[in-house]
């Protein structure tokens, strides 16, 4: 079983993480500034060391291709992103990318021309700290976000995409087609972690409901009101909020919830609050789930609101459906870490990544790896050498296993 230069691959990110490098030991390579294009300048290079061509698309999305015997065949993908959050760790993303590098390396030193071609994606913007949405190079590469929106989308200075591009941007056809995608990423979640598996064979992205809730009451004053004359809309909202907690333990271990903002317009200490509003965001990744949660969130918020003798106003703000991943691409990847004899285990992924957009392009999947202390987007991320190996490993034999060696 073929498998990577482990410490050529960590010496690599170690490079990397020289690029953009933060006081406490994180990175800031934000979408297409300096640091960004001096992080993909390097990678360039020692792409082009390991024999690769490199092009760029419209969006700024950049590939290294290594050729197949077949010139005619679609590619087989890997990659990821190199952009950081402004206070970023050194493997989100890098990871994949590097990784990815790594297999070439791997396949260069073995003497192996595989079938069909071998491409390395790095996706423009997958942080969405720079510009948002996130995801944005893979979105207008599937086709999910026109490439003028995307182009036109401005940071915090009202700098465009297409000037931050300029110069940057190829002629490289966006939505080419793809054999198959494989994504490599640090988990970012303490998953992997807490059962000791240094392999997470990834089934698909969860369902994503967004609600917005406003809970009105009456307004009055704090001293003289006796309580059971009140109609108080925190109080009404705290009793909600702790039943979506319950919630979320009958649709244990995968669903979850979330009430991130709680505002209590015109506050005071002294007056009743009349008004609440939260917003409440559901997890699962299955859609048929996610539906029941809603509709469930609905009722009780609904049940608590006519016990009070108040209202509640109920919005859908935003919903994303499930991403199953490509069963065939699972299977390669479990065929891969099956041989290794690497300990492993199905998950799904809590974050979005630039699969979850290519999953409707291409066949595709992921591999996570831990991360310690399940950190991410943290100066402190870090991961093992020996897993960052392994899953380098596993990428290599998926990856042979699709494009034929
Ligand atoms: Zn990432």
């Amino acid at each position: 079983m073929l498998t990577v230069n482990g410490p050529r691959l960590w010496n690599s990110l170690m490079e990397m993480a020289k690029v953009g490098a933060t006081a406490a030991g994180g990175n800031c390579r934000l979408a297409l500034s300096a640091e960004d294009f001096a992080g993909r300048a390097l990678f360039a290079d020692w792409c082009h060391q390991a024999g690769m061509s490199l092009d760029t698309d419209a969006i700024g999305n950049l590939f290294a291709r290594r050729a197949g015997r077949d010139p005619q065949a679609r590619p087989v993908v890997m990659g990821s992103h190199l952009d950081t959050q402004p206070a970023g760790g050194r493997f989100d993303g890098v990871y994949g990318v590097l990784a990815g590098l790594e297999v070439v390396r791997s396949l260069n030193d073995a003497g192996i021309t595989t079938d069909k071609p071998l491409e390395i994606a790095v996706w423009t913007n997958e942080e969405g700290a720079r510009f948002t949405p996130a995801m944005l190079g893979s979105a207008a590469f599937c086709g999910v976000l026109p490439l003028d929106k995307a182009l036109a989308m401005e940071d915090a200075q009202g700098i465009s995409v297409a000037t931050a591009l300029a110069g940057h941007a190829g002629s490289l056809p966006l939505g080419r087609p793809f054999d198959a995608y494989f994504e490599l990423h640090i988990e970012q979640g303490p998953i992997l972690e807490q059962a000791s598996v240094p392999i997470g064979v990834v089934t698909g992205g969860q369902a994503i409901c967004w609600l917005n809730v406003r809970v009105t009451g009456q307004p009055a004053h704090a001293g003289t009101t006796p309580m059971h004359l009140r109609r108080d809309a925190l109080f009404a909202a705290s009793a909600m909020i702790r039943q979506l907690e319950q919630l979320a333990e009958a649709f244990a271990p995968h669903g979850l919830v979330t009430v991130g903002q709680l505002l209590i317009p015109g506050s005071s200490r002294n007056t009743i609050p009349g008004q609440v509003r939260f917003t409440v965001d559901l997890r699962h990744h299955q859609d048929a789930q996610i539906a029941a949660m809603e509709q469930r969130t609905c009722a009780l918020l609904q049940q608590v609101a006519a016990q009070r003798g108040l209202t509640v106003d109920i919005q859908p703000h935003w919903f994303s459906a499930a991403t199953p991943f490509d069963p065939d691409c699972i299977a390669a990847v479990g065929q891969a870490v099956t041989a290794l004899g690497y300990p492993h285990r199905e998950m799904v992924s809590g974050a979005g990544h630039d699969a979850i957009h290519l999953a409707r392009h291409c066949p595709s999947s992921m591999i996570f790896i831990p991360c310690v202390g399940g950190l991410s987007h943290n100066e402190a991320e870090d991961a093992l050498p020996e897993n960052i190996c392994m899953g380098a490993d596993v990428l290599l034999g998926a990856v042979l296993g699709r494009a034929g060696g």
